[in-house]
């Protein structure tokens, strides 16, 4: 299949690019080298973009800082005005970013165009919630006292975003730090950068034309060393929401926690179906598949483990074989295909290395697993489902690849929600069941311990209207809808006394 790269002129890809831009300027220092982004679907260099180096990052928040100034000044229903004219923009360009963020990570141009609809969504989501940062009225227990809580903004949040969702997380943060009134810098992945840059050539004209300061939404494209570490260890960035693997998140929490600055991690995840002797199989089968293999098993929410009651296991087997059996694997540009490419020839090797580790820990490799032949880049696989335990070392740990195992159990639906929370992740969970009782059993305080658990639906593919984000090594943030802003905020609780004595709280007494 051709692919015409008319996207990459809309978008303004072209040439060696700037690793800074501060809205509606771009620099940095060129001396630094420049990472190159080479596409997972044909394996071409798409770009090059320069590498900012530590002064740069110095220089970027010292701008953000001064828009931190201006920009905490103009009334919330204002900032949401601007944030509308992004999402508007988005709308614009929603085909060629779409396509782009398909190209780069090489996920399906349909979920490529579905990132770019969240961040439209989100927009507008952050639109509403600029006439919504709500505080609580008290009653004060002094006569004559009036006490309430209001909401300011942070200051400079850092985000750092994973390669899998290259444009969605920056705007899920950025848009709603955007309305109450933070600026940000947007550290992306070193592995999508020009998806990132597309989103800056994007929003340019909408900050210029609203004089927006220049830094309140700011993003530098560097090395880990150069700009990642600088931001954790950085007391001028009051937060830093990081989404990435847990290893990454560890050493956030840790930098940033020495510090005492605060994190929003949304790591990595170990995400469960349970299918119970009452699920109806016609429901849970494109979502477990969906689940399993959408984004070529590279979503945080992929299913990556299926806990099947012991009484339907074999009708379960066979008809997962029979699914992946009939999965179109090849370019995610061209719709007739299930399945893309992973993101590089390393994630390949983590696969077979996690294949290997399987079967030398007494797992079963029944389906796919192998490199396929005939792709430039080397980087498409054949989906894998291994039969496996629990207990085994390489379930425990999430391998960012399409690798499906298939867990049985025997006894209540307690029994398997035991399975499904005996790792050490917690983000997203789904149980497939007609029985009102166990659906509740899944719910309650003693079933799923993860941020998201869900019925009769996979564990992928989340609306924005919710919190989004997971317990344990996940860690614990949470972002996107409910009431997640009120993480880019600080609370302020004050009490205004209107008598004309100085009452002390608790009735204590101070004559003086
Ligand atoms: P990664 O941890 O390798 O990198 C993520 C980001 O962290 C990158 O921008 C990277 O440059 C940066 N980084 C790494 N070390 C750093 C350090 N010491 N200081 C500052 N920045 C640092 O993850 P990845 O391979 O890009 O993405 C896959 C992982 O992300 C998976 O574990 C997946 O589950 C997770 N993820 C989680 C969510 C969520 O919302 N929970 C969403 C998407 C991805």
């Amino acid at each position: 299949m051709t692919i015409s790269m008319d996207f990459l002129d809309k978008l303004g890809i072209r040439g060696d690019m700037d690793a800074v831009h501060t809205g509606t300027k771009s620099s940095g220092s060129r001396k630094h080298g420049v990472f190159e982004s080479y596409s997972p679907v044909d394996g071409k260099l798409i770009g090059k973009i320069y590498k900012a180096s530590k002064s740069d990052y110095d220089a970027v928040v010292k701008t953000s800082q001064q828009a931190f100034v201006e920009w905490r000044k103009i009334p919330a229903p204002q900032r949401g005005e601007i944030v509308r004219q992004i999402g508007n923009k988005l709308r614009e360009y929603k085909e060629p970013l779409g396509k782009l963020v398909s190209y780069e990570m090489g996920k399906s141009l349909q979920e490529g165009l579905g990132e770019v609809q969240e961040m439209i969504d989100i927009a507008d989501f952050a639109v509403g919630l600029a006439r919504q940062l709500y505080g609580l009225t008290m009653h004060s227990e002094r006569p004559s006292h009036r006490m309430y809580e209001q909401w300011h903004p942070l200051g400079v949040v850092g985000i750092i975003s994973a390669f899998n969702f290259p444009v969605a997380v920056w705007s899920w943060n950025s848009l709603i730090a955007m309305v109450c009134g933070d600026v940000s810098i947007w550290k992306p992945s070193e592995k999508t950068p020009l998806s990132a840059v597309a989103c800056f050539h994007i929003i340019k004209d909408v900050l210029a034309a609203n004089k927006v300061p220049e830094g309140t939404l700011a993003m530098i494209v560097g090395d880990v060393a150069e700009v990642g570490e600088p931001m954790l260890a950085d007391d001028r960035v009051p937060l830093v929401s990081a989404t990435g693997s847990c290893r990454m998140g560890k050493r956030v929490a840790e930098v940033v926690g020495k510090r005492l600055g605060r994190s929003l991690l949304e790591l990595g995840g170990n995400n469960a179906i349970i299918l119970t002797e009452n699920a109806n199989l016609q429901l849970a089968a494109p979502g477990v598949v969906f689940g399993a293999v959408g984004t070529c098993g590279q979503r945080c929410t992929t299913t990556r483990r299926l806990i099947v009651h012991s009484s339907i296991y074999d009708k379960v087997k066979e008809m997962l074989l029979k699914a992946f059996g009939g999965l179109r694997i090849g370019s995610p540009l061209d719709e007739k295909n299930h399945v893309g490419p992973l993101i590089d020839k390393d994630a390949v090797k983590m696969m077979q290395a996690a294949l290997m580790a399987a079967k030398d820990q007494g797992g079963k490799v029944i389906f796919g697993g192998e490199i396929l032949d005939g792709f430039e880049s080397g980087c498409y696989v054949r989906p894998a489902i291994v039969e496996a335990k629990n207990s085994m070392a390489v379930v425990q740990e999430e391998t960012f690849a399409p690798i499906l195992y298939l867990l049985k159990y025997d006894g209540s639906v307690e029994d398997a929600i035991k399975v499904q929370n005996d790792v050490k992740q917690g983000l997203s969970s789904s149980i497939f069941t007609d029985s009102l009782r166990q659906a509740e059993a899944f719910l309650a305080a003693s079933g799923s311990d993860c941020g998201i658990a869900n019925v009769n639906i996979g564990t992928s593919g989340a609306e924005i209207g919710g919190a989004f984000g997971g317990e344990k090594e996940t860690g614990g943030g949470r972002e996107s809808g409910s009431d997640s802003w009120k993480a880019y905020m600080r609370r302020q609780t004050n009490t205004i006394n209107y008598s004309t004595h100085l009452p002390l709280a608790q009735g204590i007494k101070f004559d003086i």
